[in-house]
């Protein structure tokens, strides 16, 4: 479905980011890479689905670095169609204790980055007449949760930036969509495990029911999987006229 397409997911050597650009090679994009830490292992899982695969390293708190990975995009294979806005950091912690320098980096690499990656995408997605963009909010763009504010705050404007890019382009063919996980059991969220774990003298796995049980009726993580097929489907012609939405996979966490 989607041969010869080219999908940039940014934060796609691990996690959520990961599990989305194999749901896309599966259905035959060509995948641009981008995140720290291992980058030939993430390589080879998507080589293995027979599709071409690129890196950049940018950091998505540096805008020239950016802006650099969507020129390198763009010219790997021709077009850049598939821009998936993915990479994440948290931080957990009171307003008044948050590190300031904690706030800038979550609003510049969860909020920011989208902005620029986006405004960077859409002339030559508009020129086609064709783009595929899709922001990895939050359940925390939707609703809000204590000792999170940076984390609720930035992936609230990222629910609010898609919406605009979406009724900006509403009469082209390029739609932009959210996805709002809930607990999704990847580095980012095994780190907040670990926290409870050792605030409550408990095992990993009791830590992981505890987590599940404050916020998640289904008491089962999403899985990376499972937001990848999500973002297939908004890349499908069914998903044509999708645009603007904020789809929580959540096992019910906003409709309490
Ligand atoms: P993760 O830690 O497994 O992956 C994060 C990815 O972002 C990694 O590839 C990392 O290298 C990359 N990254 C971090 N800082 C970066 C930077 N400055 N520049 C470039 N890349 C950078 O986390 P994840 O859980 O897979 O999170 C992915 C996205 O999903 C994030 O936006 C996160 O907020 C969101 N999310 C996660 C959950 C969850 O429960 N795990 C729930 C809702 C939303």
């Amino acid at each position: 479905m989607l041969t010869n397409k080219t999908a940039l997911v940014t934060g796609s050597t691990s996690g959520i980011g990961l599990g989305i650009a194999k749901a896309l090679a599966r259905q035959g994009a060509n995948i641009v890479l981008n995140g720290f830490g291992d980058v030939e292992g993430p390589k080879a899982e998507i080589a293995a689905l027979g599709v071409k695969v690129a890196y950049h390293g940018a950091d998505m708190s540096h805008v020239d670095q950016i802006e650099d990975m969507i020129q390198f995009a763009q010219a790997q294979w021709g077009s850049l169609d598939i821009l998936v806005n993915n990479a994440g950091i948290q931080h957990v912690s009171k307003i008044e204790n948050f590190p300031t320098e904690r706030w800038d980096a979550i609003i510049a690499i969860n909020l920011s980055s989208a902005f620029h990656t986006t405004r960077c995408a859409l002339p030559a997605m508009q020129a086609a007449n064709w783009g595929r963009i899709i922001n990895v909010a939050s359940v925390h763009g939707l609703v809000g949760s204590a000792e999170k504010s940076a984390y609720v705050a930035a992936k609230h404007g990222v629910v609010g930036l898609t919406k605009v890019t979406a009724l900006e382009n509403a009469t082209t063919g390029v739609t932009c969509n959210a996805i709002c996980p809930g607990w999704v059991l990847t580095p980012l969220v095994q780190k907040q495990v670990d926290a409870k774990a050792a605030a409550l003298g408990l095992s990993n796995e009791d830590a992981k029911k505890v987590l599940l049980g404050e916020k998640e009726p289904s008491m089962q993580f999403t899985t990376p999987d499972e937001l990848g097929e999500l973002a297939v489907f908004f890349c499908s012609p069914a998903g044509n006229n999708v645009r603007g939405v904020a789809w929580n996979m959540d096992g019910g966490w906003v409709a309490q």
